[in-house]
């Protein structure tokens, strides 16, 4: 045993039984500490320095664990790639110093005296403490905002995990792109019966495809947005509605079958499926009147706006709500494969006001979402500046840089700084980024 050995370390680990694989960790690590490989996200023990910038964002509370080892023993990558939970904390030997949340060893005897007690104090103490500057240093590296709107309805998650999922059953599976589409997208309706699923706009669900994966493991849960209001995709039932793209191919053009996309959409009326969740603290619409709601998606990533668009419409069929703008920024490649097209088209200019980009549509320029949000650069950013709006940007992740690039050149030209305008939207919850 080395001289180091006998250093005790709050090893940071990432709970594989919770964790749905969102990326969200990784991408929010400023010194690259967090990795993954097909099963699991893990933590470089000796890369993390315990800045807390990847807990805020985490859905679901898996990136939140810190366990006592003496740092000879911290547990490797290779470890934990293996693991399906966590390991138990193991007792530690007698003559070592106890850790701390600011590195200061302190003497074995008041590690022995209510060690857990102690250590979970401290941990809450550095956590509330590095949890406000670690998101400051996430704006910085990234715009988003980790924390929901402030008049967004209390968000229940973590309700069903992969041990105690909930079974749901399916209800209705559609078709929602053309027959002639390069991509086959379905709305899927899933009833939970009398089982408790409350959901908000915004929120996700896992999926557990039945079977096993190439290690012989129950598949992990995949996420799918929730594409329906939180009082159902039938006003008043208990149940909801997703958008699910079957996956043929992979992020680089590969053929590929992807595992849950291709299960869900093959489900038939009566099946039953396993859900976890609901997932998502922040990723929430506003619930005051005259709140403005500017939607940026394409493909899937139109499964919220869809719930927002659908929740705030009914509200507005019954008189009850006051609702501020809507402005919505919708890209496909052709109208064919843009999900929801045909009912998205029904709804009144003066309610809701559509953008459509197709980049594949014959003898016509490619257009994205970012050349739309260029040409109404002043709307958009008169919007963005209006303290009742909350920016949503949902989609394949290769947009989420041309949408950001699009918003600070709306803001260049209106002369104002994009990237404090941008900190402020984040902090104050009216900037959220999901993109898979
Ligand atoms: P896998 O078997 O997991 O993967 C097969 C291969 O395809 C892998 O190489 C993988 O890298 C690649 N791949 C994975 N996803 C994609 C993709 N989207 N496009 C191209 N290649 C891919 N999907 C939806 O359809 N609708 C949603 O509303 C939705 N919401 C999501 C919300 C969140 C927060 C996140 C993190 C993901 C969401 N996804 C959504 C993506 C979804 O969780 C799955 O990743 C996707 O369905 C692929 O799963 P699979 O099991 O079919 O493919």
């Amino acid at each position: 045993m080395s001289a180091v050995a006998d250093e005790v370390i709050r090893q940071h680990l990432i709970d594989p039984a919770i964790c749905i694989r969102c990326n969200t960790c990784e991408e929010a690590c400023p010194v690259g500490a967090i990795t993954h490989d097909e099963r699991n996200y893990v933590v470089k023990p000796d890369v993390c320095e315990g800045c807390m910038a990847c807990v805020p964002p985490c859905p679901t509370g898996a990136i939140d664990n810190w366990i006592r080892v003496l740092k000879s023993d911290a547990w490797s990558i290779d470890e934990q790639f293996t693991w399906d939970e966590l390991p138990e904390e193991a007792p530690l030997p007698v003559a070592t110093a106890a850790p701390s949340a600011n590195g200061v060893a302190a003497d074995s005897d008041a590690l022995a005296a209510d060690a857990a007690a102690e250590a979970k104090a401290v941990l809450a103490e550095a956590a509330g403490f590095d949890r406000a500057e670690s998101t400051a240093a996430a704006v910085t590296k990234r715009p988003g905002s980790t924390v929901k709107p402030w008049s967004a309805a209390h968000p229940y998650v973590n309700l069903y995990g992969p041990k105690n999922p909930v079974t749901a059953t399916v209800v209705g599976n559609y078709r929602i792109t053309e027959a002639d589409a390069s991509s086959v997208t379905h709305h899927v309706v899933l009833d939970f019966g009398t089982m408790p699923f409350p959901v908000l706009e915004g929120q996700s669900i896992g999926i557990i495809a039945p079977g096993a994966d190439a290690w012989g493991k129950p598949h992990h849960p995949r996420q799918y947005s929730v594409a329906s209001p939180r009082n159902g995709e039938r006003p008043g039932y208990n149940n909801l509605a997703l958008t699910v793209k079957r996956v043929t191919s992979d992020h680089d053009g590969r053929p590929v079958h992807g595992v849950c996309s291709n299960y869900v959409c093959d489900l038939k009326k009566g099946d039953t499926v396993q859900v976890t969740g609901p997932f998502g603290t922040s990723f929430l619409m506003p619930n005051h009147p005259r709140s403005n709601l500017l939607m940026i998606c394409t493909g899937t990533g139109s499964a919220p706006m869809r719930a927002m668009t659908e929740y705030r419409r009914r509200l507005h069929a019954g008189g009850r709500f006051e609702s501020g703008r809507l402005m919505l920024f919708f890209g496909a490649r052709t109208e064919r494969e843009l999900p929801y097209f045909g009912p998205l088209m029904k709804l009144p200019r003066d309610f809701i006001d559509v953008n459509l980009a197709f980049s594949r549509m014959p003898d016509q320029p490619k257009r994205y979402v970012q050349d739309l949000l260029r040409e109404r650069a002043d709307e958009v950013l008169a919007l963005l500046q209006d303290k009742h709006t909350c920016v949503y940007v949902c989609g394949l992740k290769s947009m989420e840089e041309g949408v950001l690039d699009a918003l600070r050149d709306a803001a260049a030209q209106g002369g104002v700084d994009w990237s404090e305008l941008a900190g402020r939207l984040s902090g104050e919850g009216r900037l959220h980024l999901e993109t898979y």
